[in-house]
């Protein structure tokens, strides 16, 4: 179910409520089901959705209610803050500053689009007057480091990398080096997303960050990864300390869902959203206009 699609069933259901004479529980329920069965539908984990609806029902209590009260905006009012509450951790997440150095580790599966949103991010800083640099520390893929150098040459943002070096601690360690002493402020470093092995993968991934101490490491997962979303995002946060979530591809057919399922999972907001295949098709995540987007 496409994002569009989720908003336009919980706008529905909360346009019947609204249509009810009298707002009772059973008009509560009924409503509350109906936007159980959009966010299910979009992937969202069962357990969450669970929690939304105790969470809303313990907020709108009917016997509290004095009549005088809206309870249509109430209701709705909760329903808005539970999404947000869903998507926002709590905590923001390391900012980098313009002019003062930050390593910055982009980890994901292969195939969610990590060398394109590392490009992506670095192309949207380098705009903004920063000096970006680009490290491939993917030295399983063939081809990756080819990948990360076109892209890197089309934004003229600096890049490090090797056709012979199979040790991607070493590259990563060594493109640090370098561009630290460059002057560079934004150092991102590109790891591999397959292995022979998950645990090898995973093992990689915290040698790298073990090496380099980025400041920040942010996964990255294509929204329709689905119902999947929650037990990669928890195995990839149990292996390194993930700080921050983009997701990608959300103009294609994009299940909302796995992007909640990330940020239970990794208690880490999502900062950045991906929406195309260009460069500069890479928008800054806010938490309310989404919710409201998404309740239409
Ligand atoms: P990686 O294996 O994780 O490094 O993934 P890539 O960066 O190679 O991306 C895999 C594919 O997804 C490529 O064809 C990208 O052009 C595409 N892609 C990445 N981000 C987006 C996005 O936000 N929207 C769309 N439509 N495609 C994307």
């Amino acid at each position: 179910m496409v994002l569009a699609q989720l908003g336009g069933s919980i706008a529905r259901a909360l346009q019947q409520m609204s249509n009810a004479t009298i707002i009772d529980e059973k008009v509560l329920s009924d409503c509350l089901n109906e936007i159980s069965r959009a966010l299910l539908q979009a992937d969202v984990q069962f357990k969450m959705v669970r929690e939304m609806q105790l969470n809303i029902k313990r907020i709108v209590s009917f016997d509290e209610l004095a009549a005088g009260h809206n309870k249509r905006r109430i209701i709705q009012k909760a329903i808005f803050d539970e999404l947000c509450n869903m998507l926002d951790p709590g905590k923001p997440s390391y900012t980098p500053k313009k002019g003062k150095t930050s390593v910055v580790m982009f980890v994901g599966l292969q195939g969610s689009g990590k060398t394109t949103t590392c490009t992506k991010y670095a192309y949207y800083h380098q705009k903004k007057g920063w000096k970006p640099a680009l490290v491939c520390a993917d030295t399983f893929r063939a081809g990756a480091f080819d990948q990360l150098k076109q892209n890197a040459t089309k934004a003229k943002i600096p890049f490090y990398g090797s056709y012979m070096e199979s040790d991607p601690v070493k590259i990563a360690v060594e493109g640090v080096e370098r561009f630290k002493k460059e002057n560079c402020d934004l150092l991102i470093i590109d790891t591999s997303g397959r292995h022979k092995q998950e645990a090898a993968l995973f093992e990689e991934m915290r040698q790298v960050s073990e090496a380099t101490k980025p400041d920040l490491v942010i996964f990255v997962m294509d929204s329709s990864i689905g119902q999947a979303a929650f037990d990669q995002a928890q195995a990839f946060k149990q292996n390194v300390p993930v700080g921050a979530v983009i997701v990608t591809k959300m103009d294609g057919h994009a299940k909302g869902g796995g992007a909640l399922s990330a940020v239970a999972a990794t208690k880490s907001p999502i900062i950045f959203i991906g929406t195309g295949e260009h460069m500069d098709e890479f928008e800054v995540f806010d938490v309310k206009p989404f919710v409201s987007r998404l309740l239409g």
